[in-house]
């Protein structure tokens, strides 16, 4: 008899998106006049870097001569794209990161999620609410929690994400040993200070403990004085991966393209105690398990750090942090507080009601459509979502018709 992994009996059905789906569909249905504007998702809405575009064509002209054609290729990455991300994500703002500690993939969400693979069952694990689903339904689905009880899987230590800490968690209280960390935060926005990861580096290297940092939204950091990567904190590269994806940074959501930083120094231990580099662990795990990012994509991202991909790009976040900058404006003006927007493409609103009763006020008087903070933990309940992904145009008038309904 075949039998399942009962593990995945425990994972909750995420009913956000499609709960979110059926009330927009529901509206529709009601007002079929009414214009709907999506500010709820986290997918880009603009087209790809032009230099991107071109080399991404001069790559699949490439595929189609014998002379040029290019078959299975490292599972890393070819070098010219792990080179290119070494000087530019890394050297040039300090951090020592060699181009073979880099390896390149079709997704952070695939590595946040197959990175636990690598440790112990019994490990503690320190996760943030609200949080990105992905590092906490691998854990359980890996059997490392236990139950869902009262809105949390047993067995995790929740690191609480709230007003009071301006939604940067503060150490644990108790001993962990993984640690998962996104800076910029979705679904807060919230971003941490040098002197804050510091405190996590600290941490993680007096505990033996391992931090997973989800950087996917660095390129949206405008505060110079905050750090872009981990890796910027004097310490981590003995106690820290990173993880960054080039479609936040450069509208890669459909073409696929990501890459993970093990430093060749980031250790962990066996149950005797003798130290294990991750690096290998990782490689052994990428090679086996994954076969490389299809060819004409990685040309396509290594055209990212050319001069034009640069100035092509840093557009493209400019274009949604003026939206960004919207929402904010209006939310100063409307004397709602928020968090996030000046340095993410997030902006996390308390809504001063149950998270889902203001998602159908939102929805109901206006068209516009949020994600409740309650789908992303405990802490999110009260606060809502707006992104950033979408045209100045639907923006602003998803903020006129904000002002009319929330100012009244
Ligand atoms: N990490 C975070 C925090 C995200 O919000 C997302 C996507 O929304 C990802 C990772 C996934 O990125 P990718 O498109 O590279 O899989």
């Amino acid at each position: 008899m075949i039998t399942i992994n009962e593990h995945y009996l425990k994972l909750q059905a995420s009913y956000l998106f499609s709960d979110i789906a059926k009330r927009v569909a529901a509206f529709q249905k009601n007002n079929p006049d009414k214009d709907i504007i999506k500010l709820g998702i986290g997918d880009v809405t603009r087209g790809l870097p032009a230099a991107a575009i071109k080399a991404f064509h001069d790559a699949v002209d490439e595929m189609a001569n014998d002379a040029t054609f290019k078959g299975y290729g490292p599972e890393q990455g070819y070098d010219f794209l792990r080179q290119a991300i070494a000087i530019n994500d890394f050297q040039s703002r300090g951090a020592d990161i060699a181009a073979d500690e880099i390896f390149v993939s079709d997704g952070a969400k695939c590595d946040t999620g197959n990175i636990q693979e690598l440790f112990s069952q019994d490990i503690k694990i320190a996760i943030p609410d609200p949080v990105y689903p992905v590092y906490l339904d691998t854990n359980v689905m890996a059997g490392r929690t236990g139950t869902f009880t009262d809105g949390r899987y047993q067995g995790l230590i929740y690191l609480d994400s709230t007003r009071e800490n301006n939604f940067v968690p503060t150490l644990p209280a108790e001993d962990v040993d993984l640690i998962y960390l996104c800076f910029p935060n979705n679904p807060t926005g919230s971003t941490i200070s040098k002197a804050e990861l510091k405190t996590w580096v600290d941490y993680a290297r007096e505990h033996k403990a391992l931090i997973l940092f989800d950087a996917a939204y660095e390129a949206f950091i405008r505060d110079e004085s905050l750090p872009k990567s981990i890796y910027e904190i004097e310490g981590a590269k003995e106690v820290a991966i990173e993880f960054r994806s080039f479609s936040k940074s450069a509208g890669f959501t459909g073409t696929r393209c990501a890459y993970t930083v093990v430093p060749k120094q980031c250790a962990a231990y066996d149950s005797s105690g003798n130290r294990h580099f991750l690096h290998s662990l990782w490689n052994r795990r990428h090679c086996t398990k994954f076969n490389g990012v299809s060819y004409p994509v990685q040309r396509a991202a290594e055209a990212v750090y050319s001069e034009e991909g640069k100035a092509q790009a840093k557009a493209l976040i400019d274009y949604y942090m003026e939206n960004s900058m919207a929402v904010c404006n209006t939310m100063d003006t409307l004397g709602y507080d928020y968090v996030g927007g000046k340095n993410s493409p997030y902006i996390w609103i308390d809504g001063r009601m149950d998270s889902w009763l203001f998602f159908d006020m939102l929805l109901n008087k206006t068209g516009v459509v949020c994600t409740p903070g309650a789908g992303f933990g405990k802490c999110g309940n009260g606060y809502i979502r707006i992104s950033a992904f979408n045209s100045h145009e639907k923006v602003k008038e998803a903020m006129q018709r904000l002002t009319k309904v929330l100012s009244a």
